[in-house]
């Protein structure tokens, strides 16, 4: 079964997660079917919007720490970040590799697309998830959306790409962190985190119409819109923001390997959810 579906409708690409039994937990090979995905939407003239959908009933329970496809020790064709390979290094020399390239990297990558891009969303996007949704230009979610960054459980200041307070006012994103609590779709939306929040049997519909309407636009417009707001984004601080927290979530995966099981304080998904509930 692939991993990542690819359908053309008229101008919209849609790029669709296919790892439902685990959520569209993200591995390596999700990280770069979808890389393939995004290369062959942005080459094709006749694809003016991309949609990035997870099948089932969640959009992404974010990165693969757990499933029996977790391919984290395994060598890929690097092409985010120009770094070497992680594979065969040792403690922080391999994580900083390996996070350069398929989170930090790719996500980066990802958010220059020249294309507009729509994050539909249904049910959990957590952690890896929301660096997905956050990527994206727009997030259309469902009512039974919600969103989280967790990690702090784990002594990690949010996620690689910690876009965190730019994707909400900075208070608002302490408590996200500093609680790991499911914020709801309707919450999301009155912060300015999502664009619009529609009846799950809706979301498709309306992402759809949402897209064809954008499609409308000339394709250099689009693309100069979109960088216009990047780089104001990265004028209030974003990119370089982003480098120092990197160095930060680094400390803690490097402090929790000194200190405890593992670089993720010997959290996995079940641990992580026990907690979750319990709170
Ligand atoms: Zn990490």
């Amino acid at each position: 079964m692939t991993v990542v579906r690819y359908e053309r409708r008229g101008p919209v690409a849609v790029v669709t997660m296919n790892r439902p039994e685990y959520r569209n937990a993200q591995n390596s090979a999700m990280t770069y079917a979808l890389d393939e995905a995004f290369y062959r939407a942005v080459a094709d003239d006749d694809v003016k919007v991309i949609v990035l959908a997870g099948e089932g009933g969640h959009f992404s329970a974010g990165h693969d720490i757990g499933t029996p496809q977790r391919d984290a020790h395994l060598s890929f064709d690097r092409r985010a970040a120009l770094w070497w390979d992680h594979v065969g290094k040792d403690g922080a020399e391999s994580r900083f590799a390996r996070e350069s390239e398929v989170y930090l990297g790719m996500c980066r990558r990802w958010r220059e697309i020249p294309k507009p891009m729509i994050a539909m969303v249904q049910g959990a996007c957590i952690a890896g998830g929301l660096m997905l949704a956050w990527v994206c230009d727009l997030i259309v979610a469902s009512e039974d959306a919600f969103f989280a960054d967790p990690v702090v459980r784990m002594g990690i200041p949010g996620v690689e790409y910690f876009a965190h307070p730019w994707a909400m006012p900075p208070r608002i994103a302490k408590e996200f962190l500093f609680t790991g609590d499911r914020m709801p779709a309707r919450r999301a939306y009155e912060i300015g985190m999502v664009n619009r929040v529609v009846p799950r049997d809706e979301l498709e519909g309306q992402v759809l119409a949402l897209a064809e309407r954008i499609a409308a636009m000339p394709r250099m417009g689009l693309a100069l819109a979109k960088k216009a707001v990047n780089q104001a984004e990265d004028l209030q601080g974003m990119h370089a923001g982003m480098d120092a927290v990197f160095g930060l979530h680094h400390l803690a995966h490097a402090h929790n390997a000194e200190t405890s099981a593992d670089s993720l304080a010997g959290m996995d998904p079940k641990s992580m959810k026990a907690a979750a509930d319990g709170s």
